[in-house]
């Protein structure tokens, strides 16, 4: 499970000015966020989709703290979909979204996300493509699910993310299973208390299998978002036995971990979707990245002390 010592170094600002003094911290940052601009997200994505993937854009960012900032992440959300669908890409990649990040944590934020999520959904859908909304830690689990179904109700390709460590997701993949259903399934990146949350990994993935087969079983289109060999070998075998044919599903990886799978992927015919963040505010997303897989944390520590 992610380490939790680091998991809280995610909200430090004293840990991230200080990270950011070391030349090491930008070459951990390039590995998993490939572009601080949209224009350089953008070529990366051109590139990806030119490799036969498909690419989901995050604008880094959450916590918003102020209404204003709210708006200009909504905007800067409008002008990313104004230039993939330019540059002819809209078929090929969509935008993933956090609602922290659109004003849920600010007072009466719930009404504000939503206004700024609709927003989004309908310059997505004049693009010609679609927006998942990420899930974050448990606090905001019910509010972002509730905002999705509010989405849903106008644009019904809306999609959004289910965490297999939360002990409430089965239920919630079976609510979420139905016609027009796009859910990503992941294990889950945030440090959560036991009682809402299973802490070994071995549960996690128990539950990562159980909620596969309820999706693929489904009417929906699952998103299997993991790295895991195991988890995707046995994905692969659920959705022949259930019948699915790549197209009504998809694999999701992050930027940046185990890039052959997914062209190994792909070139079986798979449909293989790459996440890909982009912007100035990484610290949280890295130090996720860190957590969750020691071997990164002792590359950077390695590079830290060479530095
Ligand atoms: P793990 O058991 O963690 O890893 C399996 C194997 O994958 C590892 O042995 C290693 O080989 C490789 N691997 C995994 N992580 C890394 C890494 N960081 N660096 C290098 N190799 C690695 N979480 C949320 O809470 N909310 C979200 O909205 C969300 N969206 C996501 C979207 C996508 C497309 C993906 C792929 C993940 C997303 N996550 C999200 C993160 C997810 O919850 C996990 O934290 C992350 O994917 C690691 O879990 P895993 O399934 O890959 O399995």
């Amino acid at each position: 499970m992610p380490n939790r010592a680091l998991l809280a170094l995610a909200r430090s600002d004293r840990a991230r000015d200080l990270a950011l003094q070391l030349p090491a911290t930008r070459a951990m940052v390039r590995r998993f966020v490939p572009g601080e601009t949209r224009t350089a997200a953008v070529e990366v994505a051109a590139g990806l989709v030119a490799e036969g993937l498909r690419v989901t854009l995050d604008r880094l960012g959450e916590d918003t703290t102020e209404r204003r900032h709210a708006h200009r992440v909504e905007a800067e959300y409008a002008a990313l979909l104004g230039e993939l669908a330019r540059r002819g890409l809209a078929r090929h990649t969509e935008v993933s979204v956090k609602l922290t990040a659109l004003g849920l944590r600010l007072p009466g934020g719930e009404e504000i996300a939503t206004m700024h999520a609709r927003s989004i959904c309908e310059t997505a859908r004049t693009a010609g493509t679609t927006v998942t909304l990420d899930m974050e830690d448990h606090t905001v689990t019910a509010a972002t699910l509730r905002v999705l179904r509010a989405l849903r109700a106008e644009f019904p390709e809306t999609g959004g993310v289910l965490q297999a460590y939360l002990r409430r997701t089965p239920a919630d993949c079976r609510t979420l299973s139905g016609p027009g259903s796009r859910i990503r399934l992941c294990k889950g990146a945030y440090d959560e208390p036991a009682d809402v949350a299973f802490a070994s990994r071995h549960e996690v993935d128990l539950s990562y299998v159980a909620c596969l087969r309820t999706l693929l079983a489904g009417e929906g289109y699952p998103m299997v978002a993991t790295h895991d060999p195991r988890i995707i070998a046995i994905a692969r075998h659920l959705a022949e036995r259930h019948g699915r044919v790549p197209g009504d599903h998809e694999f999701q990886m992050l930027y940046g971990v185990r890039p052959d799978e997914q062209r190994r992927l792909a070139a079986e015919g798979e449909t293989v979707r790459v996440y890909l963040p982009y912007g100035e505010e990484w610290w949280g997303y890295l130090t996720r990245r860190l957590a969750e897989r020691p071997a990164n944390l002792s590359f950077f520590v390695r590079s830290l002390l060479s530095s």
